[in-house]
């Protein structure tokens, strides 16, 4: 029978030792936190948006090819078969029906423990080293032999859930290519000075991430503004570009996404004939938030307290206010640091990993899940990766 290690308890490592022991395998997993599954329970706010009806191409970014991995794996199959039947929303998100991560770990825990899966918790592995035909697992105060060994360890997002990249170095040094880690999914850091006097309030948008006047992606959804960053999901979902390109990035919002371009104007001349004799400051009241309303029409037009209708009569000023309403510009300063983050872009390079995840460099070392050199975006895409690749490489290891 052959033997396999699997080296992280999270998403991703459980599946790939459930796959690898229903392949017939000698599993056992080690774990350096004190119990296994600790990220998955805080997924989704505690509700574990487990993979997305949608998992196409355009929602992963990274060097590993991925699309004949995601292809193979069907959500409410894998989760059914567990006993645990899954819930969709209107994005196409997928929950477990009872809404609750601990109910999955809990089937994934089961499914391990009637597979004869072996889990030692407080195993921090620290290298590897090749004894023959086999492998050697070295932990801080043990040793651990197999046929195959499956690195699940994760990514360097949330070190505070056991995943800090501890183990690319030791991976780079037996040859395999690491591409840099770097925060994704995540908020956004910008001007201070503008974003405070805006903090808490949320606007839906349209978000572009604008680099050299080109527009790299665009999102659309809700957008929160914090002391210092601005934040939400589809914010979150331009973190990995704000992260490469740091500030060469711009994020372009635009607060009215809703409304054709080209009929803004009209909208605009109705609010005049409406309001155009008190302050502009009211010009926009009832179409945004009080405040985004106030900040949009001073940086339009200079003034808050003289009334709109007398600004109006400079000949850009529609132009300007049409621009700061559609094209309102925020520097990217950074982003949230990995303690924040939710993702990691970067990791074991797809050059350095077969079709199935088997090492180029080292056969017999697999590798899965958010280590590797693929991320996704926010809405199920990363625990989707997660369950897929760890069922490839919990396959290919055991076979
Ligand atoms: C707050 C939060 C919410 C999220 N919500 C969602 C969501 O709703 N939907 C979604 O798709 N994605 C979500 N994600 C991302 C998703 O959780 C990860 O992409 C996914 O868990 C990655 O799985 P993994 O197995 O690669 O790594 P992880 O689940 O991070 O597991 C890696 C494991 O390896 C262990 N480990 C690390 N180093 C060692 C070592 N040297 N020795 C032994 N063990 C080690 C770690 O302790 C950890 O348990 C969220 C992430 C966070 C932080």
């Amino acid at each position: 029978m052959k033997k396999v290690i699997v080296v992280g308890g999270g998403a991703s490592g459980l599946a790939a030792a459930i796959a690898a022991a229903e392949n017939g395998a000698s599993v056992c997993v080690l774990e350096r936190l004190q119990r296994v599954g600790k990220k998955l329970l805080l997924t989704g706010n505690g509700k574990c948006n487990l993979s997305n009806i949608t998992c196409s191409g355009d929602r992963y970014h990274g060097s590993v090819r991925y699309a004949h991995i995601l292809r193979d794996f069907d959500a409410e199959r894998y989760f059914r078969d567990m006993g645990v039947l899954l819930r969709t929303d209107a994005e196409g998100r997928q929950y477990p029906m009872s809404m609750t991560a601990t109910s999955v770990l809990d089937a994934l825990r089961i499914k391990a423990e009637t597979l004869n899966v072996r889990v030692f918790c407080e195993v921090r592995v620290t290298g590897i080293s090749r004894m023959g035909t086999r492998w050697c697992v070295h932990a801080e105060e043990s040793e651990f032999h197999a046929d195959a060994v499956i690195f699940a360890a994760g990514g360097s997002a949330a070190p505070n859930l056991g995943t800090d990249g501890n183990l690319l170095p030791v991976l780079e040094h037996l040859g395999h290519r690491i591409i840099r880690p770097r925060p994704a999914i995540c908020a956004v850091e910008s001007d201070a000075e503008r974003l405070r006097p805006l903090k808490g309030i949320r606007v839906r948008a349209e978000v572009s991430a604008v680099r050299g006047g080109n527009i790299l992606k665009t999102e659309r959804g809700e957008v929160q503004f914090n002391e210092n960053a601005l934040s939400g999901i589809c914010i979150m979902n331009l973190g990995r570009l704000a992260s490469l390109y740091g500030r060469r990035l711009t994020l372009r919002l635009n607060l009215l996404p809703e409304i054709p371009p080209e009929t803004l104007p009209e909208v605009l001349d109705m609010l005049l004939a409406q309001r155009g004799l008190l302050p502009a400051s009211e010009l926009l009241t009832g179409l945004l938030p009080k405040r985004i309303g106030e900040r949009i029409v001073k940086e339009a037009f200079g003034h808050l307290t003289t009334p709109a209708a007398e600004l109006i009569p400079d000949p850009d000023a529609v132009g300007r206010l049409c621009t700061a309403l559609t094209e309102w510009e925020f520097p990217v300063l950074g982003t949230a640091g990995f303690d924040k983050a939710q993702v990691t872009a970067g990791g074991i390079a797809g050059e350095s990993v077969s079709d199935t995840l088997e090492s180029k460099v080292t056969p017999g070392i697999y590798f899965c899940g958010e280590l590797l050199d693929l991320d996704g975006d926010c809405g199920g895409y990363n625990l989707a990766w997660a369950w897929a690749s760890g069922i490839c490489a919990g396959h290919a290891a055991a076979t």
